[in-house]
């Protein structure tokens, strides 16, 4: 417990006090599943990297960084074309 903030010491607001810090830290742990993209059929119109609120999708290299991406799932509801499918991940 020794190393752990006592609330005192947790800024006000818990605002963020070093932004970037979440490039270190493999956020997409957290998620159940993860979008498959079917990359022969995807357009390259964009609408999945614009809309991803995390900035883990990137139609242009066909490559979903999956170290961070939470699997919210609105790539795949936001794609016109319907080639990014949302697979329950298997621990
Ligand atoms: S599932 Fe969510 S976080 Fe992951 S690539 Fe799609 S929009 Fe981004
Ligand atoms: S929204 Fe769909 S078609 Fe458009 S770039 Fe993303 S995966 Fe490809």
């Amino acid at each position: 417990m020794s190393g752990l903030k006592s609330w005192r010491e947790i800024p006000i607001g818990c605002k963020t006090t070093s932004p970037g810090s979440t490039v270190r830290i493999k956020t997409g742990t957290w998620r159940d599943f993860r979008p498959v993209v079917n990359w022969e059929k995807c357009t390259k119109c964009m609408l999945c990297y614009i809309y991803c609120p995390d900035g883990t999708i990137f139609p242009e290299s066909s490559y979903v960084d999956y170290d961070h991406c939470k699997g919210c799932g609105i790539c795949a509801k936001e794609c016109p074309v319907k080639v990014i499918t949302m697979v329950e991940e298997v621990i």
